[in-house]
């Protein structure tokens, strides 16, 4: 098995430098060279040709492919569809906002949360992103558009908490000054609410935005929709919230996918501004992303805004998602699973 080496913190890839007996200013530039997209050691023209072999023998440099390409003629969103070095695939989404680029990313290949509305769960879990893999998405799509990044959400296929150790390293590699170096305060991380999870990112004390996808009030629509709830029901889930912004000081975002008559009725924005009441919480609603295998369909425009209304009358911060690349299927897991089924259908 190759050392996986993008995976590396820079303080770990001086200790391997260091094992190999070769000084340790050969990590930093190794990591630099990687940092900036570098497919093949011998690339790293600085190195030593005896050093490059070394490498090349002990080392893997993960590289994805570009599998699928969209761009939406609308807004320039682009959604890539990577494929990774054992033949899985998983999405990323460039999106370009006044304030500067976003890139949405991936943490696992498929998901086992189960969520109702949700593309990426349907095939269930496949397994886990490494660090790299996680950083290789917001690296190449850097390097496949030409545009810089300077946001990061993990916002993609897979649940991220679930996939906790590697998102903290990832962060930690996205951050370092020696590599892409995006402020913590530039990256959101979604979950679907693993309170254990919530409360150990907590301790981590990270200034990045949390967000939470709630998309109910009460616990008998959101265990309707979000299998999760019958482990961690919206008290639960609230409470982990509340101690999480007064240790950290970092106000949390909840998602609120609107899901035509199923969580979109007065009641429910009442029931909900009820809940989040005294909270320095802000809600982001989306109009639900139609998924073929679905049958849930997305609230209307009216409707959306008349649950708008009611929170904020209520003293709830809420916004209006604007939904980025519509023409391009660019809500996640769309793309990856069209893959899954004609990659299936070649092999049967
Ligand atoms: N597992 C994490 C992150 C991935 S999903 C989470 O659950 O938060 C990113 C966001 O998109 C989540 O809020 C998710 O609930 C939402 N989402 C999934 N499918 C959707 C759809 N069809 N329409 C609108 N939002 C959707």
């Amino acid at each position: 098995m190759k050392t996986d080496i993008k995976s590396l913190t820079l303080q770990e890839m001086q200790q391997l430098f260091k094992d190999m007996g070769e000084p340790a200013f050969r990590a930093k530039q190794v990591f630099t060279w990687l940092h900036r997209g570098a497919k093949s050691f011998d690339e790293m023209t600085n190195l030593s040709k005896s050093l490059r072999e070394k490498l090349t023998e002990t080392c893997e440099i993960t590289v994805p492919q570009v599998e699928r390409k969209q761009v939406s003629q609308k807004d320039g969103t682009i959604k890539y569809l990577w494929r990774l070095s054992d033949g899985n695939c998983v999405e990323s989404v460039l999106m370009r906002y006044h304030h500067g680029n976003s890139v949405c990313i991936s943490s696992q290949v498929g998901c086992r949360m189960g969520c109702a509305f949700c593309a990426s769960t349907l095939g269930g879990l496949v397994r886990s992103l490494r660090p790299s893999e996680m950083l290789d998405q917001v690296l190449f799509t850097s390097l496949d558009s030409g545009e810089p990044i300077s946001n990061i959400v993990l916002m993609g296929i897979g649940e991220p908490l679930d996939n906790f150790d590697t998102v903290l390293r990832f962060l930690e590699l996205v951050n370092s000054p020696d590599g892409m170096n995006i402020g913590m305060r530039h990256i959101s991380l979604s979950t679907c609410g693993l309170v254990p999870k919530i409360a150990e990112l907590e301790q981590h004390n990270l200034q990045l935005t949390l967000s939470v996808s709630l998309h109910a009030p009460n616990d008998e629509v959101r265990s309707s929709i979000m299998p999760v709830n019958r482990s961690y029901n919206v008290d639960t889930l609230l409470e982990a919230c509340r101690h999480y912004f007064a240790s950290t000081g970092r106000r949390i975002s909840f998602e609120y996918a609107m899901i035509r008559d199923v969580n979109d009725s007065e009641r429910d924005a009442l029931e909900l501004a009820h809940k989040l009441r005294g909270m320095a919480a802000h809600v982001n609603l989306i109009p639900l992303n139609n998924v073929e295998e679905s049958p849930l369909k997305p609230s209307t425009r009216k409707q959306v805004e008349q649950f708008q209304k009611t929170l904020q009358s209520k003293g709830v911060t809420a916004t209006v998602r604007r939904s980025l690349g519509g023409d391009i299927d660019a809500s996640c897991g769309q793309l990856r699973r069209k893959q899954v089924l004609e990659d299936a259908s070649k092999e049967g």
